[in-house]
């Protein structure tokens, strides 16, 4: 972190969200350690059993599963889009539908598997007839991506399409904007890129072309954070 006071005004946010969020579970003291404790994996495992049942928001209502995430609680890469759909719901995976295979191969193309990146979305109920979410579905959810991005503490975040960008950036600009840059966000770079639903309805070249040069970023700085020498890509 650098102090600039953005960045400081992002940290605070989060950890306001972070702390609230214990304090609804009854917890009343928190361990000030840089690793959360047990390790990002039981963190994960604590965040997810806290989300069992969540009534949080009115997505509840019309979900069959929520869809947490999956992936690495190691990783160095987070992979953020922006809620479930119709496969996802059923599977209780998050982008395992047709769009999901698309982002399986993109990863793919640069050389990174699902398995070694975390994979999760804004909200982790399924808006009905795949709407994008609502600002207090949102807000419901997002100790859970709060909760997600303490425990991880990823060096790298792919944000997925509009909508995961402008959230996590805080910011209206558009996706053609704010792809292909390096964001900070506290400790993190997020580096924006389509959706692969939005590449799946506009087929062509010139899009994917970006995407690919969008996702060779994300793995030159997946590399830099692990303090390896760029793989070539
Ligand atoms: N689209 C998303 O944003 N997330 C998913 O999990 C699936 C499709």
């Amino acid at each position: 972190m650098t102090g600039e006071p953005a960045e400081l005004a992002d940290a605070a946010r989060a950890l306001a969200e972070h702390l609230r969020f214990h304090q609804a579970l009854g917890i009343r003291a928190l361990p000030l350690q840089g690793e959360p404790l047990g390790g990002p994996g039981a963190a994960l495992g604590r965040l997810e059993a806290a989300s069992d049942g969540c009534t949080r928001c009115k997505l509840s209502q019309g979900r069959n599963t929520i869809v947490f995430g999956s992936g690495s609680p190691d990783a160095r890469l987070m992979v953020i889009g922006e809620g479930p759909g119709e496969e996802e719901d059923r599977q209780g995976k998050p982008f395992v539908g047709r769009a999901g295979q698309l982002l399986t191969k993109m990863l793919e193309s640069v050389g990174l598997t699902r398995e070694e990146v975390y994979i999760c979305n804004i909200v982790k109920c399924r808006p009905p007839g795949n709407r994008n979410p609502e600002p207090e579905e949102i807000a419901a959810c997002a100790p859970f991506l709060a909760g997600q991005l303490g425990a991880i503490q990823p060096g790298v975040i792919c944000a997925l399409g509009t909508f995961a960008a402008q959230h996590l950036l805080r910011t209206r600009e558009p996706i053609s904007r704010l792809r292909g840059q390096m964001h900070r966000l506290g400790a993190a770079i997020v580096i924006p890129t389509f959706h692969p639903a939005f590449l799946l309805r506009n087929p062509g070249p010139s899009y994917r072309r970006q995407a690919y040069d969008d996702l060779k970023l994300i793995r030159r700085e997946y590399d830099r954070v692990r303090g390896r020498a760029s793989a070539d890509a």
